[in-house]
Protein backbone atom coordinates (compact mmCIF):
# COMPACT_ATOMS: atom_id res chain seq x y z
CA UNK A 1 0.00 0.00 0.00
CA UNK A 2 1.67 2.93 -1.05
CA UNK A 3 -1.03 5.66 -0.52
CA UNK A 4 -0.16 8.07 2.10
CA UNK A 5 -2.92 10.86 1.87
CA UNK A 6 -5.30 9.25 -0.63
CA UNK A 7 -6.22 5.59 1.25
CA UNK A 8 -9.11 6.54 0.89
CA UNK A 9 -9.56 4.62 -2.14
CA UNK A 10 -9.01 1.53 -0.38
CA UNK A 11 -11.07 2.38 3.04
CA UNK A 12 -14.38 2.73 2.53
CA UNK A 13 -16.11 5.70 4.88
CA UNK A 14 -12.57 6.84 5.85
CA UNK A 15 -14.51 10.22 5.89
CA UNK A 16 -16.49 9.03 9.05
CA UNK A 17 -14.65 9.23 12.86
CA UNK A 18 -15.62 5.88 13.72
CA UNK A 19 -13.99 4.12 10.63
CA UNK A 20 -10.95 6.99 10.85
CA UNK A 21 -9.99 5.23 14.02
CA UNK A 22 -10.56 1.93 12.87
CA UNK A 23 -7.55 2.17 11.26
CA UNK A 24 -5.49 3.79 14.03
CA UNK A 25 -6.85 7.63 13.12
CA UNK A 26 -6.05 9.92 16.06
CA UNK A 27 -3.68 7.22 17.48
CA UNK A 28 -0.85 9.36 17.39
CA UNK A 29 -2.44 12.69 18.52
CA UNK A 30 -3.98 10.74 21.21
CA UNK A 31 -0.27 9.47 21.68
CA UNK A 32 1.01 13.19 21.81
CA UNK A 33 -1.90 14.20 24.22
CA UNK A 34 -1.01 11.69 26.73
CA UNK A 35 3.12 12.10 26.77
CA UNK A 36 3.58 9.03 24.98
CA UNK A 37 5.46 10.45 21.95
CA UNK A 38 6.90 13.92 22.54
CA UNK A 39 7.30 16.70 19.70
CA UNK A 40 11.01 16.00 19.52
CA UNK A 41 10.15 12.72 18.09
CA UNK A 42 7.74 13.86 15.82
CA UNK A 43 10.30 16.38 14.34
CA UNK A 44 13.00 13.36 14.24
CA UNK A 45 10.87 11.73 12.08
CA UNK A 46 9.94 14.62 10.18
CA UNK A 47 13.57 15.22 9.15
CA UNK A 48 13.80 11.06 8.29
CA UNK A 49 11.16 11.40 5.97
CA UNK A 50 12.45 14.21 3.73
CA UNK A 51 8.80 15.40 3.85
CA UNK A 52 9.06 18.37 1.42
CA UNK A 53 5.96 21.08 1.36
CA UNK A 54 3.77 19.65 -1.44
CA UNK A 55 1.96 23.43 -2.25
CA UNK A 56 5.00 24.12 -4.74
CA UNK A 57 7.87 25.92 -3.05
CA UNK A 58 9.38 22.08 -2.08
CA UNK A 59 10.64 23.85 1.64
CA UNK A 60 11.49 20.82 4.45
CA UNK A 61 8.66 20.24 6.74
CA UNK A 62 10.61 19.88 9.31
CA UNK A 63 13.25 22.92 9.04
CA UNK A 64 9.67 24.88 8.55
CA UNK A 65 8.54 23.74 11.76
CA UNK A 66 11.74 23.86 13.73
CA UNK A 67 11.98 27.86 12.89
CA UNK A 68 8.89 28.01 15.77
CA UNK A 69 9.94 27.76 19.08
CA UNK A 70 7.53 25.64 21.58
CA UNK A 71 8.16 27.51 24.22
CA UNK A 72 8.15 30.93 23.29
CA UNK A 73 5.44 33.03 25.31
CA UNK A 74 2.23 34.59 23.50
CA UNK A 75 0.05 33.24 19.96
CA UNK A 76 1.18 31.04 17.70
CA UNK A 77 -0.42 30.08 14.90
CA UNK A 78 -1.08 26.99 12.09
CA UNK A 79 -2.56 27.81 9.29
CA UNK A 80 -3.44 24.90 6.27
CA UNK A 81 -3.28 26.29 3.06
CA UNK A 82 -5.99 24.40 0.97
CA UNK A 83 -6.71 27.54 -1.68
CA UNK A 84 -5.45 25.04 -4.20
CA UNK A 85 -5.30 28.23 -6.94
CA UNK A 86 -2.91 26.92 -8.93
CA UNK A 87 -4.14 25.66 -12.55
CA UNK A 88 -3.87 22.42 -13.22
CA UNK A 89 -4.20 21.52 -9.62
CA UNK A 90 -6.90 19.87 -7.89
CA UNK A 91 -5.79 17.23 -5.36
CA UNK A 92 -6.13 18.97 -1.97
CA UNK A 93 -10.14 18.93 -2.90
CA UNK A 94 -9.78 14.79 -2.93
CA UNK A 95 -7.70 15.02 0.77
CA UNK A 96 -10.41 17.21 1.82
CA UNK A 97 -13.67 15.55 0.38
CA UNK A 98 -12.41 11.78 1.56
CA UNK A 99 -10.06 11.89 4.43
CA UNK A 100 -11.05 15.05 6.19
CA UNK A 101 -9.93 13.14 9.75
CA UNK A 102 -6.27 12.65 8.37
CA UNK A 103 -6.13 16.57 7.89
CA UNK A 104 -7.33 17.14 10.71
CA UNK A 105 -4.93 15.38 12.77
CA UNK A 106 -2.23 16.38 10.65
CA UNK A 107 -3.26 20.15 11.90
CA UNK A 108 -3.67 19.07 15.49
CA UNK A 109 -0.54 17.18 15.38
CA UNK A 110 1.21 20.20 13.89
CA UNK A 111 -0.33 22.08 15.93
CA UNK A 112 0.69 20.70 18.96
CA UNK A 113 4.37 20.58 17.98
CA UNK A 114 4.66 24.44 17.11
CA UNK A 115 2.77 25.39 19.74
CA UNK A 116 -0.10 26.73 18.71
CA UNK A 117 -3.78 26.63 19.89
CA UNK A 118 -5.44 27.68 17.24
CA UNK A 119 -5.06 27.05 13.91
CA UNK A 120 -7.04 28.26 10.34
CA UNK A 121 -7.87 25.64 7.48
CA UNK A 122 -8.03 28.08 4.51
CA UNK A 123 -10.20 26.65 1.71
CA UNK A 124 -10.63 28.37 -1.87
CA UNK A 125 -14.09 30.07 -2.31
CA UNK A 126 -15.29 27.33 -4.95
CA UNK A 127 -14.68 24.20 -2.45
CA UNK A 128 -18.11 24.32 -0.91
CA UNK A 129 -18.70 20.40 -0.61
CA UNK A 130 -14.90 19.98 0.61
CA UNK A 131 -15.87 22.96 3.39
CA UNK A 132 -18.78 21.18 4.71
CA UNK A 133 -16.75 17.95 4.76
CA UNK A 134 -13.94 19.59 6.61
CA UNK A 135 -17.10 21.17 9.14
CA UNK A 136 -18.77 17.65 9.39
CA UNK A 137 -15.77 16.02 10.38
CA UNK A 138 -14.49 19.00 12.90
CA UNK A 139 -17.88 18.76 14.59
CA UNK A 140 -17.39 15.12 15.25
CA UNK A 141 -13.65 15.78 16.26
CA UNK A 142 -15.03 17.97 18.90
CA UNK A 143 -18.01 16.00 20.46
CA UNK A 144 -15.82 13.09 20.90
CA UNK A 145 -13.20 15.60 23.07
CA UNK A 146 -10.16 15.34 20.37
CA UNK A 147 -10.42 19.42 19.63
CA UNK A 148 -11.39 21.73 22.26
CA UNK A 149 -10.18 22.72 25.67
CA UNK A 150 -8.22 20.48 27.51
CA UNK A 151 -8.06 18.02 25.05
CA UNK A 152 -8.22 14.49 26.62
CA UNK A 153 -7.09 16.35 30.07
CA UNK A 154 -3.94 16.96 28.57
CA UNK A 155 -4.55 20.64 29.39
CA UNK A 156 -3.86 21.62 25.76
CA UNK A 157 -5.98 23.92 24.41
CA UNK A 158 -6.68 23.82 20.60
CA UNK A 159 -9.43 25.21 18.09
CA UNK A 160 -9.44 24.26 14.27
CA UNK A 161 -11.83 26.75 12.24
CA UNK A 162 -12.61 26.65 8.43
CA UNK A 163 -12.36 29.75 6.37
CA UNK A 164 -13.73 30.21 3.16
CA UNK A 165 -11.59 32.19 0.25
CA UNK A 166 -13.08 34.66 -2.06
CA UNK A 167 -11.74 33.70 -5.34
CA UNK A 168 -8.45 34.97 -5.57
CA UNK A 169 -5.13 33.14 -6.57
CA UNK A 170 -2.46 35.19 -4.91
CA UNK A 171 -3.99 34.27 -1.74
CA UNK A 172 -2.73 30.96 -1.83
CA UNK A 173 0.65 33.57 -1.30
CA UNK A 174 1.10 32.52 2.12
CA UNK A 175 1.85 36.45 3.87
CA UNK A 176 -1.49 37.30 1.88
CA UNK A 177 -3.52 34.62 3.37
CA UNK A 178 -2.66 36.26 6.72
CA UNK A 179 -4.06 39.37 5.43
CA UNK A 180 -7.05 37.59 4.45
CA UNK A 181 -7.58 36.42 7.49
CA UNK A 182 -7.17 39.35 9.32
CA UNK A 183 -9.75 41.04 7.01
CA UNK A 184 -7.74 42.49 4.52
CA UNK A 185 -7.22 42.80 0.80
CA UNK A 186 -4.82 39.68 -0.25
CA UNK A 187 -1.79 41.17 -0.82
CA UNK A 188 1.50 39.77 -0.57
CA UNK A 189 4.19 41.24 2.23
CA UNK A 190 7.27 42.37 2.30
CA UNK A 191 9.62 39.53 3.63
CA UNK A 192 11.60 39.44 6.12
CA UNK A 193 10.26 39.34 8.47
CA UNK A 194 9.16 35.87 8.00
CA UNK A 195 6.14 34.10 9.29
CA UNK A 196 7.77 32.38 11.97
CA UNK A 197 8.74 35.37 13.35
CA UNK A 198 5.60 37.67 13.00
CA UNK A 199 2.87 36.25 10.43
CA UNK A 200 -0.93 35.97 11.40
CA UNK A 201 -1.58 39.21 13.50
CA UNK A 202 2.27 39.64 14.18
CA UNK A 203 2.32 36.18 16.05
CA UNK A 204 4.57 33.30 14.95
CA UNK A 205 2.88 31.64 12.11
CA UNK A 206 3.82 28.39 10.75
CA UNK A 207 2.19 27.92 7.31
CA UNK A 208 1.43 24.14 5.28
CA UNK A 209 -0.87 22.95 2.55
CA UNK A 210 -3.09 20.27 3.09
CA UNK A 211 -1.28 17.43 1.34
CA UNK A 212 1.89 18.24 3.67
CA UNK A 213 -0.66 18.64 6.90
CA UNK A 214 -2.53 15.40 5.89
CA UNK A 215 0.57 13.27 5.34
CA UNK A 216 2.24 13.93 8.87
CA UNK A 217 -0.10 11.31 11.06
CA UNK A 218 0.99 8.53 8.71
CA UNK A 219 4.59 9.50 8.51
CA UNK A 220 4.56 9.45 12.84
CA UNK A 221 2.85 6.05 12.82
CA UNK A 222 4.84 4.59 10.19
CA UNK A 223 8.05 5.84 10.91
CA UNK A 224 10.19 8.39 8.96
CA UNK A 225 12.39 6.15 7.24
CA UNK A 226 9.23 3.96 5.98
CA UNK A 227 7.96 7.44 4.17
CA UNK A 228 11.07 8.11 2.56
CA UNK A 229 11.41 4.68 1.34
CA UNK A 230 8.72 5.05 -0.50
CA UNK A 231 10.46 7.61 -2.63
CA UNK A 232 13.73 8.22 -4.38
CA UNK A 233 16.87 10.09 -2.84
CA UNK A 234 15.98 13.82 -2.22
CA UNK A 235 12.64 13.31 -2.60
CA UNK A 236 10.66 11.20 0.27
CA UNK A 237 7.39 9.73 -0.10
CA UNK A 238 4.71 9.98 -2.20
CA UNK A 239 3.37 12.89 -4.20
CA UNK A 240 -0.32 13.35 -5.37
CA UNK A 241 -0.28 14.30 -9.28
CA UNK A 242 -3.06 15.98 -11.60
CA UNK A 243 -3.04 15.50 -14.64
CA UNK A 244 -5.21 16.91 -16.87
CA UNK A 245 -5.05 18.36 -20.85
CA UNK A 246 -4.87 15.89 -23.86
CA UNK A 247 -5.04 12.60 -22.58
CA UNK A 248 -7.66 10.28 -22.58
CA UNK A 249 -8.45 9.69 -19.02
CA UNK A 250 -7.37 13.00 -16.86
CA UNK A 251 -7.01 12.13 -13.28
CA UNK A 252 -5.46 12.48 -9.81
CA UNK A 253 -2.76 9.54 -8.75
CA UNK A 254 -0.63 8.92 -5.58
CA UNK A 255 2.48 7.53 -6.63
CA UNK A 256 5.92 7.29 -5.08
CA UNK A 257 8.38 10.29 -6.23
CA UNK A 258 10.31 9.47 -8.99
CA UNK A 259 7.67 7.87 -10.84
CA UNK A 260 8.37 8.31 -14.51
CA UNK A 261 6.54 10.73 -16.14
CA UNK A 262 5.46 8.61 -18.87
CA UNK A 263 3.77 6.24 -16.39
CA UNK A 264 1.57 8.74 -15.34
CA UNK A 265 1.09 9.37 -18.73
CA UNK A 266 0.24 6.19 -19.53
CA UNK A 267 -2.33 5.49 -16.63
CA UNK A 268 -4.23 8.41 -18.07
CA UNK A 269 -4.79 5.92 -20.98
CA UNK A 270 -2.11 7.66 -23.24
CA UNK A 271 -3.11 10.75 -25.18
CA UNK A 272 -6.11 11.87 -27.03
CA UNK A 273 -6.65 10.37 -30.74
CA UNK A 274 -2.77 8.68 -30.42
CA UNK A 275 -1.35 12.18 -30.93
CA UNK A 276 2.17 13.00 -30.28
CA UNK A 277 2.87 14.91 -26.98
CA UNK A 278 4.30 18.58 -27.87
CA UNK A 279 4.85 19.58 -24.43
CA UNK A 280 4.22 18.94 -20.53
CA UNK A 281 4.10 21.85 -18.04
CA UNK A 282 4.55 19.40 -14.86
CA UNK A 283 3.76 21.19 -11.92
CA UNK A 284 1.09 23.47 -12.04
CA UNK A 285 1.14 26.68 -14.73
CA UNK A 286 3.63 28.91 -12.85
CA UNK A 287 6.00 26.26 -13.72
CA UNK A 288 8.76 25.91 -16.86
CA UNK A 289 7.32 23.92 -19.36
CA UNK A 290 9.26 21.06 -21.06
CA UNK A 291 9.53 19.72 -24.21
CA UNK A 292 7.97 15.77 -25.65
CA UNK A 293 10.51 14.61 -26.36
CA UNK A 294 12.48 14.68 -22.73
CA UNK A 295 9.04 12.56 -21.57
CA UNK A 296 11.59 9.54 -21.91
CA UNK A 297 14.10 10.43 -19.61
CA UNK A 298 11.82 12.29 -16.82
CA UNK A 299 11.26 11.39 -13.38
CA UNK A 300 8.53 13.01 -10.98
CA UNK A 301 10.47 14.16 -8.35
CA UNK A 302 12.36 17.17 -7.63
CA UNK A 303 16.00 16.28 -9.10
CA UNK A 304 14.72 14.50 -11.60
CA UNK A 305 12.24 17.69 -12.96
CA UNK A 306 15.53 20.17 -12.00
CA UNK A 307 17.70 18.32 -14.62
CA UNK A 308 15.07 19.37 -17.15
CA UNK A 309 15.05 22.62 -16.15
CA UNK A 310 11.35 22.63 -14.50
CA UNK A 311 10.29 21.74 -10.52
CA UNK A 312 7.39 19.65 -8.84
CA UNK A 313 5.45 22.59 -8.12
CA UNK A 314 1.87 21.51 -7.21
CA UNK A 315 2.07 18.38 -9.13
CA UNK A 316 -0.02 19.86 -11.59
CA UNK A 317 0.77 18.20 -14.71
CA UNK A 318 -0.92 19.47 -17.97
CA UNK A 319 -0.41 17.81 -21.10
CA UNK A 320 -0.74 19.52 -24.60
CA UNK A 321 -0.56 17.48 -27.56
CA UNK A 322 0.86 18.51 -31.30
CA UNK A 323 -2.20 20.27 -32.18
CA UNK A 324 -1.19 22.83 -29.31
CA UNK A 325 -0.44 25.95 -30.61
CA UNK A 326 1.72 27.40 -27.87
CA UNK A 327 1.92 30.82 -28.09
CA UNK A 328 -2.07 30.77 -27.61
CA UNK A 329 -1.33 28.70 -24.38
CA UNK A 330 1.01 31.03 -23.21
CA UNK A 331 -1.27 33.60 -24.18
CA UNK A 332 -4.52 32.53 -22.11
CA UNK A 333 -1.83 31.56 -18.99
CA UNK A 334 -0.66 35.41 -19.50
CA UNK A 335 -4.33 36.57 -19.21
CA UNK A 336 -4.74 34.48 -16.01
CA UNK A 337 -1.82 35.61 -14.27
CA UNK A 338 -2.51 39.39 -15.24
CA UNK A 339 -6.41 39.28 -13.98
CA UNK A 340 -5.12 37.94 -10.70
CA UNK A 341 -2.06 40.50 -9.87
CA UNK A 342 -2.63 41.96 -6.91
CA UNK A 343 -0.90 45.25 -8.45
CA UNK A 344 1.34 46.38 -5.88
CA UNK A 345 4.80 46.01 -8.10
CA UNK A 346 5.21 47.43 -10.82
CA UNK A 347 7.01 44.89 -13.06
CA UNK A 348 3.84 42.24 -12.38
CA UNK A 349 1.50 44.82 -12.66
CA UNK A 350 2.43 46.26 -15.52
CA UNK A 351 4.18 43.56 -16.80
CA UNK A 352 1.89 40.81 -16.99
CA UNK A 353 -0.62 43.63 -18.63
CA UNK A 354 2.08 44.18 -21.50
CA UNK A 355 3.11 40.73 -21.95
CA UNK A 356 -0.63 39.73 -22.28
CA UNK A 357 -1.78 42.18 -24.93
CA UNK A 358 1.71 41.71 -26.66
CA UNK A 359 0.74 37.87 -26.83
CA UNK A 360 -2.91 38.18 -28.06
CA UNK A 361 -1.02 41.08 -31.01
CA UNK A 362 0.67 37.89 -31.92
CA UNK A 363 -1.73 35.55 -32.06
CA UNK A 364 -4.12 37.32 -34.58
CA UNK A 365 -0.76 37.60 -36.62
CA UNK A 366 -0.17 41.45 -36.13
CA UNK A 367 3.48 40.79 -34.69
CA UNK A 368 6.73 40.60 -35.43
CA UNK A 369 9.77 38.64 -34.69
CA UNK A 370 11.04 41.64 -32.75
CA UNK A 371 8.20 41.64 -30.53
CA UNK A 372 8.94 37.86 -29.69
CA UNK A 373 12.49 39.15 -28.64
CA UNK A 374 10.71 42.31 -26.41
CA UNK A 375 8.34 39.56 -24.79
CA UNK A 376 11.07 37.09 -23.84
CA UNK A 377 12.91 40.49 -22.32
CA UNK A 378 10.01 42.30 -20.26
CA UNK A 379 9.61 38.64 -19.07
CA UNK A 380 13.25 38.51 -17.81
CA UNK A 381 13.15 41.46 -16.29
CA UNK A 382 10.57 40.66 -13.93
CA UNK A 383 11.62 37.82 -12.12
CA UNK A 384 13.56 39.18 -8.66
CA UNK A 385 12.28 42.10 -8.74
CA UNK A 386 8.92 41.59 -7.16
CA UNK A 387 7.59 41.19 -3.85
CA UNK A 388 6.24 37.69 -4.20
CA UNK A 389 6.66 34.79 -6.13
CA UNK A 390 4.57 35.58 -8.53
CA UNK A 391 7.01 37.50 -11.11
CA UNK A 392 8.43 33.68 -11.20
CA UNK A 393 4.96 32.64 -12.35
CA UNK A 394 5.19 35.26 -14.83
CA UNK A 395 8.68 35.06 -16.36
CA UNK A 396 9.01 31.27 -16.26
CA UNK A 397 6.42 29.57 -18.00
CA UNK A 398 7.58 33.50 -21.07
CA UNK A 399 11.19 32.72 -20.99
CA UNK A 400 10.47 28.35 -20.72
CA UNK A 401 7.62 28.50 -23.64
CA UNK A 402 9.87 30.75 -26.16
CA UNK A 403 13.18 29.11 -25.33
CA UNK A 404 11.39 25.18 -26.37
CA UNK A 405 9.46 26.81 -29.21
CA UNK A 406 11.03 29.66 -30.59
CA UNK A 407 10.62 29.33 -33.98
CA UNK A 408 6.83 28.33 -33.24
CA UNK A 409 6.65 31.83 -31.95
CA UNK A 410 8.32 33.51 -34.83
CA UNK A 411 6.30 32.30 -37.68
CA UNK A 412 2.86 32.80 -35.13
CA UNK A 413 4.70 36.79 -35.22
CA UNK A 414 4.13 36.39 -39.13
CA UNK A 415 0.84 34.26 -39.96
CA UNK A 416 -0.96 34.40 -36.31
CA UNK A 417 -2.72 31.40 -35.41
CA UNK A 418 -6.32 32.11 -37.43
CA UNK A 419 -8.19 29.11 -38.56
CA UNK A 420 -8.33 27.22 -34.79
CA UNK A 421 -11.00 26.16 -33.03
CA UNK A 422 -11.79 29.10 -30.40
CA UNK A 423 -9.53 31.71 -32.00
CA UNK A 424 -12.06 34.18 -32.40
CA UNK A 425 -13.32 34.22 -28.73
CA UNK A 426 -9.65 33.73 -27.40
CA UNK A 427 -8.45 36.96 -28.22
CA UNK A 428 -11.36 38.96 -27.01
FE1 LIG B 1 1.33 41.42 -6.07
FE2 LIG B 1 2.56 40.57 -8.28
FE3 LIG B 1 3.89 41.97 -6.47
FE4 LIG B 1 3.14 39.47 -5.89
S1 LIG B 1 4.59 40.08 -7.49
S2 LIG B 1 2.99 41.26 -4.59
S3 LIG B 1 1.16 39.41 -7.01
S4 LIG B 1 2.15 42.68 -7.72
Amino acid sequence: MTEVCLRHQSVAGIHQLAVYESVGGYATWRALLAGKIKPEYILQELKRSQLRGRGGAGFLTSMKWQFMNRGTPGDKFLICNSDEGEPGTFKDTLIMKHNPHQLIEGIAICSYVIGASRAYNYIRGEYLQEYHQVERALYEAKEAGLLGANILGSGFNLCIENLLGAGSYIVGEETAMMESIEGKRAMPRNKPPFPAVSGLYGCPTTINNTETLASVPMIVSKGGDWFKSLGVENSGGTKIFCVSGHVVNPGTFELPMGVPMQNLIDLCGGVRHNRRIKAVIPGGTSMRVIPGHTIPEVTMDYDGLARVNSAVGSGGMIVMDETTSMPMALMHMMHFYHQESCGQCTPCREGSGWISQALKQLVKGDGSVALVDEIYQVASSIEGRTICAFGEAITWPVTSFIDHFREEFDRTAELGVKGRPGFEWSIT
